[in-house]
């Protein structure tokens, strides 16, 4: 986590994404988020919010965030109001308005949260997002100062079959298409990448720590490159997500291309959360 960065500074937002370290070499600030998929009723996540807040908020050097569903935004808004912790959703719809029953605008997710999950692999598989859906939520969510979490990732059949680099690049650069100017606008602030392969997603079965990193130095990182240039593809934030616990988190961390977790199951649980953050303080 955390290597060395070149030293153009692109603009920061409220939460510092890069900082300077004691002998003045900036680094990317470590990101952690829970997604919480459809778990959770507005009761239940005041309680784990409750049990979690002191402890996230113990670890300043760790950008943490958290993305309930839709129904405990509210809720979890006004507990986390204050803190350093972030809100995100898990979704959104790609037009600020409509006749789109069932569905949710950027607009309104922006009044609640700062962060939202793009392309997330279920929503891809279960729910038929297109490369080209995923790219009109960027733009929208973008649009509105909202910051995906964009996710991209092979699946295990991909994989199998040497596909993986090939997927990894026609996700982000698909995904990307068209944000070059908020990005020049906010820097590598703009997005958080998450490289989750589809086979390690609920599996219990995570990446090796190497192999991601290798994904997110030799794809990830020279296809945002492509797209923005160096200073922001160095810039910026890249996760991982795949069956992250408490017991394998250090393991990514200490990859220097790997700057935190999206984290689903473990996210549920306070202590083991908690302990993924501290796993990724500096
Ligand atoms: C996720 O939902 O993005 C995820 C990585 O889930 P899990 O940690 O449960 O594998």
């Amino acid at each position: 986590m955390c290597a060395p960065l070149p030293s153009s500074k692109p603009e920061t937002d409220e939460a510092p994404l890069i900082f300077s370290n004691f002998s003045g070499v900036e680094m990317r600030k470590p990101f952690v988020a829970g997604n919480w998929k459809m778990y959770k009723t507005v009761a239940e996540a005041r309680h784990l919010v409750a049990e979690m807040v002191p402890g996230l908020q113990a670890v300043s050097t760790v950008e943490k965030v958290l993305c309930p569903p839709f129904t405990a935004l509210l809720a979890v808004a006004a507990l986390l109001e204050g803190s350093e912790i972030g809100l995100g959703a898990q979704n959104v719809h790609w037009e600020l308005a409509g006749a789109f029953t069932g569905e949710i605008s950027p607009l309104m997710v922006a009044e609640f949260c700062r962060y939202v999950i793009i392309g997330h692999s279920e929503r891809r598989t279960y729910f038929g997002e297109s490369d080209e859906i995923v790219n009109r939520k960027v733009q929208a969510a973008l649009s509105q100062g909202l910051i995906p979490i964009l996710c991209v990732g092979e699946t295990l059949q991909e994989r199998e079959s040497g596909q993986t680099s090939a997927v990894v690049a026609r996700q982000l650069r698909r995904a990307l298409n068209g944000v070059e100017q908020a990005v020049a606008q906010s820097g590598a602030n703009a997005l958080v990448i998450a490289y989750e392969p589809v086979w390690a997603i609920g599996t219990g079965r995570p990446s090796t720590p190497e192999g991601a990193a290798r994904v997110v130095a030799e794809v990830i990182r020279p296809t945002l490159a492509e797209q923005f240039g160096e200073v922001v593809a160095q810039g910026m934030r890249v996760l991982y997500g795949g069956s992250v616990t408490a017991a394998n988190a250090s393991q990514f961390f200490a990859e220097a291309e790997i700057d935190g977790a999206l984290v689903g199951g473990a996210s549920l649980k306070a202590e083991e959360f908690v302990a993924i953050v501290r796993a990724a303080a500096l």
